[in-house]
């Protein structure tokens, strides 16, 4: 098995279990913190819940039944541990971390399976269908949206799927500019052999060092570098998904008119149609030079405005993110001041400075652009985008905020499992809208957000960003802190989210953007996709999972 993989993680939380954020570095995050939420900060770091505390429910697959997926891929390729069971019963939704939390874990899948081939794949398949137990596929399960827990919805078992041996290079063309892996690879790895080649993939979502092909793939993920190179669906040239009634192959042509897109059918089916094995990628070359710089719009819609003016004039950078006001002074607060005493001593006088100009992270818009490619193309793009940033009001703050920005990619969420002790809860939520509705939506999203907040006595930090973006619209990413509401923690969550999800409807949006539908998004993409919509969907999940093993309870199913 390779590196990755091979880090523990948490299973009540993000990321390696050996990595953290470092609060204590960043002096003014936890007053900044206290006073924009009245809370006080007793203890900086919370214990960590232990696995032994946990009550979970027996596994109901019996000896026999073990035994028969035992025979299909291997002994040692079936776990019906604690541990193993644990770590495949959730995903990192806000939802998922207050359970894992409070050791509410209500739907542990009985066993955990790797199976190594296709065939064994086919196999567990048949065997699920024979004995009625319900099949969750897993790859990183980094899902936000409860995508890898095991509702069983009346079958007499489940297992979790999970991917990880099967993540093998399957061929790697670079005349043709694509390459064929398992669906099992990982981020790290995937990039890693394309690297040996010159070539590179470009989808790098927040949760890269953790998530891997299949998942990206079924559940529509967009990566930082979107704008550029586009979501994971368009980076698929071709793919191959096992149902239980047989194979889907789609051919490796750059663009076809056989009838509807059998590819972006399988995009987004978060396995309730199959287990995608295999996928053919668009690559590209390995870029040459990587220049991501920040800039400080006066306010956000002046930064809204140059990233539409970059894209209708053809000058696209790969990577997009606008914050809004409140979001540029969180991540001053959030910043860990430098050990070099004199570059500390510069910086702070480079913000008294922009001050004097008039500019100022609490009511501006701080803009990271980062352009990836060839050196020379490299250089004219970010010179055109540097110009349309100023004629829209920005002033540059350099590479050096890029850069900073660019390093520190990974780590955020770390932060998220610590606040949680702390009585903070965090979460995000995502949508995407045409030009036209951007502002309207961005200001109605928000509100909805304060309101459902204040509903349970809690101040707010809302804030925004622009990323992804398109020339007829762009997605908006929000980001919500709050008291938590003890003892009322997933209904005072849900009640954000459905105030937060009245409003992207009413003003246009969608529901998700790359997150996905998985059960917490259900409800609206029944509304979203419509009834002859639903209709088509569940025709099609019932001509390749008659007996509706696959993921059940997925995407409204
Ligand atoms: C901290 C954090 C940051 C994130 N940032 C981003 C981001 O920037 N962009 C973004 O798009 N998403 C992001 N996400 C959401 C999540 O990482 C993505 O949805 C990702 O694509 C899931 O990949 P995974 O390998 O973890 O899949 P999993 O979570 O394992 O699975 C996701 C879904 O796909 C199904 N599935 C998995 N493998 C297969 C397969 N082989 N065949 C069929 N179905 C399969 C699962 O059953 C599940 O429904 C983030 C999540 C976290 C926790």
């Amino acid at each position: 098995m390779t590196e990755a993989k091979d880090v523990e993680t948490r299973w009540w939380g993000w990321g390696d279990i050996n990595k953290t954020y470092p609060v204590e570095e960043r002096p003014t995050y936890i007053p900044f913190l206290e006073d924009k939420l009245d809370i006080k900060v007793e203890r900086v770091r919370v214990p960590d819940p232990k696995l032994e505390d946990l009550h979970l429910r027996d596994p109901r697959l019996k000896r026999e039944k073990v035994a028969l997926l035992e025979e299909i891929v291997g002994e040692k390729n079936v776990d019906t541990s604690r541990r193993g069971r644990v770590y495949h019963a959730l995903g990192k939704s806000y939802r998922d971390i207050v359970r894992a939390r409070l050791g509410d874990i209500p739907n542990p899948p009985d066993a955990v399976v790797y199976p190594g081939t296709e065939d064994e794949i086919s196999a567990l398949l048949k065997l699920a269908e024979d004995e009625g137990i319900a099949v969750t596929p897993f790859c990183g399960g980094s899902s936000v949206v409860g995508g890898v827990e095991s509702l069983d919805n009346g079958f007499s078992a489940s297992i979790s799927v999970d991917m990880r041996r099967m993540d093998g290079v399957i061929r790697v063309s670079p005349e043709s500019r694509t390459a064929r892996f398992e669906a099992g690879i990982w981020g790290p790895e995937l990039e890693e052999e394309l690297k040996k080649h010159g070539l590179y993939l470009g989808h790098a979502p927040e949760s890269f060092l953790l998530s891997g092909l299949g998942g990206w793939i079924a559940s529509r993920g967009a990566g930082r570098q979107s704008t550029g190179y586009g979501k994971i669906e368009e980076m698929v040239e071709s793919v191959r998904l096992l149902t239980p009634r047989g194979a889907i192959d789609t051919r490796d042509v750059p663009a076809s008119a056989t009838g509807p897109d059998l590819v972006r059918m399988i995009a987004g089916s978060e396995g309730a149609l199959g287990i995608i094995t295999q996928a053919t990628m668009k690559v590209r070359a390995l870029p040459r030079k990587y220049d991501y710089r920040g800039v400080l719009f006066k306010e956000f819609e002046g930064g809204v405005r140059a990233v539409r003016e970059m894209i209708h004039s053809g000058v696209i950078p790969e990577t997009i993110r606008i914050s809004d006001a409140e979001e540029s002074a969180f991540a001053t607060h959030v910043r860990k001041p430098s050990s070099n005493v004199a570059k500390e001593t510069a910086i702070q006088a480079a913000l008294k400075a922009i001050g004097v100009m008039g500019y100022s992270f609490e009511t501006g818009a701080l803009g990271i652009l980062g352009c990836e490619g060839g050196k020379a193309d490299v250089a004219r793009r970010m010179k055109k985008i540097q110009s349309i940033s100023r004629k829209n009001g920005a002033i540059p703050l350099g590479k050096s905020v890029g850069k900073e920005w660019h390093h520190g990619r990974y780590d955020h969420p770390y932060l998220r499992d610590i606040m949680f002790g702390w009585g903070v809860m965090t979460d995000t939520l995502e949508t995407s809208t045409t030009w036209e509705n951007i502002m309207p939506l961005y200001r109605a999203t928000k509100d909805a957000i304060r309101q459902a907040l204040a509903d349970y006595d809690s101040k707010d930090i809302v804030t925004c960003h622009l990323s992804h973006s398109y020339p007829t619209g762009s997605s908006l990413y929000f980001i919500f802190l709050g008291k938590i509401a003890k003892g009322r923690e997933i209904e005072q969550w849900e009640h954000i989210k459905k105030l937060a999800g009245e409003a992207i409807f009413a003003n246009g949006g969608t529901i998700t953007h790359h997150h996905g539908v998985g059960y917490e998004h259900a409800t609206w993409f029944a509304q979203e996709y419509g009834p002859q919509g639903m209709e088509a969907l569940r025709g099609l999940k019932k001509a390749l999972d008659p007996a509706g093993i696959m993921n059940p309870g997925k995407l409204g199913l």
